[in-house]
């Protein structure tokens, strides 16, 4: 195998596709892993994004698009972006920057739009600023030899991130901080005054930002999001997002960067942006020409009843696991998923959040991720909130019983009383 090959390691995937436990016979298996709204068919495209795909195909004569996505797609991405920014711009016309469609760069999802940042950013043994807890981009990284640099997001503090820690993992070799907000796994959503902080220590070193909002406005009710490129004055931030999460379509494959560059310090970057862009053949063509429809068209109230929808489950599953014997839910404020936290102590049969979530499986078939390996947390495990109420409550439920039969204070409590 090469090192290249040897070195791409999905923890995820490693997990959702690998050996299988055996689940509990007597237990239906609930499974709460992979960050899929669409798995249980209770989420979907709002109709209208489908309707546009319908007429695409009748349009579309299937060429290839131009390298950095066609220009339609990426006016009507400048202009959602602009819209956007402009709906959350507080009073400020010194902070309204338009980008238009130079700026933005179609990719397949906003996976392979990160993927494109990192190598335009850094060399390899250069290094990216990356959160703990976070999702894998290790993944992309690590085969490239671009090292990720940890900060911490502090579970206390809503997830926040750790600024002064953020600050230290600075070095001369970093050459970009990746930010997620709303954030997976932990459903932080950072308020105006924290992301102007972080802004400030990237400006203070220089440093450009990659901001992975591909949960942007997935928050809930009475949580605003603010983007990073609209509190932003002089620090350059790549945007990556895409149609996956807010717009529900993950199997479409329609992602983007933006840069955002008001004092044209990305120059050089920008190139090379676009040549790694031209390494791929971008997002389908059919998808790019409904993309116009899709944004355009996607009622408000679609992608508001979304998120208002994860929060109620939110809800019904801390209720029950607020009230679990060793666990602490932190709940979130937007996104699609909620963290837990095991006091492991309590659990003297596991030793690891890996052992725990195993037999959680094999007791209850109840199958989550563990925080490690997959978000690089341990002590933690992760659900997804997406899959339909009443399982979310059965599956939550499930857990509580676990806990109530594998809790040290618990048994002494059951004993005692
Ligand atoms: C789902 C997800 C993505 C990427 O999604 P694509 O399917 O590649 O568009 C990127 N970042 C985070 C944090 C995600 O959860």
């Amino acid at each position: 195998m090469t090192t290249f090959a040897e070195k791409t390691d999905n923890p995820l995937r490693k997990i959702w596709e690998g050996p299988k436990i055996d689940p509990n016979k007597d237990k239906k298996l609930i499974t709460l892993q992979i960050g899929d709204p669409t798995a249980f068919g209770n989420f979907y495209a709002a109709k209208e994004s489908i309707e546009a795909i319908k007429n695409a195909l009748e349009k579309d004569n299937f060429s290839y698009t131009v390298s950095s996505g066609l220009k339609a797609a990426r006016e009507a991405v400048a202009s959602y972006v602009n819209n956007n920014d402009k709906s959350v711009q507080v009073n400020d016309s010194d902070k309204c920057f338009d980008v238009n469609s130079e700026d933005v760069i179609m990719s397949n999802g906003c996976s392979t739009a990160l993927e494109i940042c990192f190598r335009a950013l850094a060399n390899p043994r250069e290094n990216i600023l990356v959160p703990r807890p976070s999702w894998n981009y290790s993944t992309w990284l690590e085969p490239t030899e671009i090292v990720s640099k940890f900060y911490n997001l502090d579970c206390t503090r809503n997830w926040e991130i750790d600024l002064e820690h953020l600050e230290s993992q600075i070095d001369e070799s970093t050459r970009a901080i990746l930010v997620n907000n709303p954030g997976n796994p932990c459903g932080n959503v950072f308020s105006k005054e924290h992301i102007l902080k972080i802004l400030e220590i990237a400006e203070k070193h220089q440093i450009p930002i990659i901001a992975d909002e591909v949960y942007e406005f997935f928050t809930f009710p009475g949580i605003e999001f603010y983007s990073f490129s609209s509190l932003s004055k002089n620090v350059p931030i790549l945007t990556c997002s895409g149609l996956t999460k807010r717009f529900i379509m993950p199997g479409i494959r329609v992602g983007w960067i933006v840069i955002h560059d008001r004092n044209n310090q990305l120059n050089d970057i920008r190139k090379g942006l676009l040549n790694i862009a031209g390494r791929n053949f971008w997002p389908n063509s059919t998808a790019q020409i409904a993309l116009t429809e899709i944004i355009k068209n996607t009622p408000k109230a679609f992608l508001e009843e979304n998120a208002a929808r994860v929060h109620d489950h939110a809800l019904s599953a801390y209720k029950i696991l607020r009230e679990t014997p060793g666990l602490i839910p932190i709940f979130p404020r937007g996104g699609m998923y909620i963290m837990i936290k095991i006091e492991l102590e309590k659990f003297p049969k596991f030793k690891t959040c890996l052992e725990f979530t195993q037999q959680l499986i094999r007791e209850q078939s109840v199958a989550t991720f563990p925080g490690y390996p997959c978000f690089n947390f341990p002590g933690f495990f992760r659900i997804v909130l997406t899959v339909p109420k009443e399982l979310i409550i059965e599956a939550c439920e499930r857990i509580k019983e676990f806990c109530e039969q594998n809790c040290k204070q618990s048994e002494k409590y059951l004993k005692s009383g």
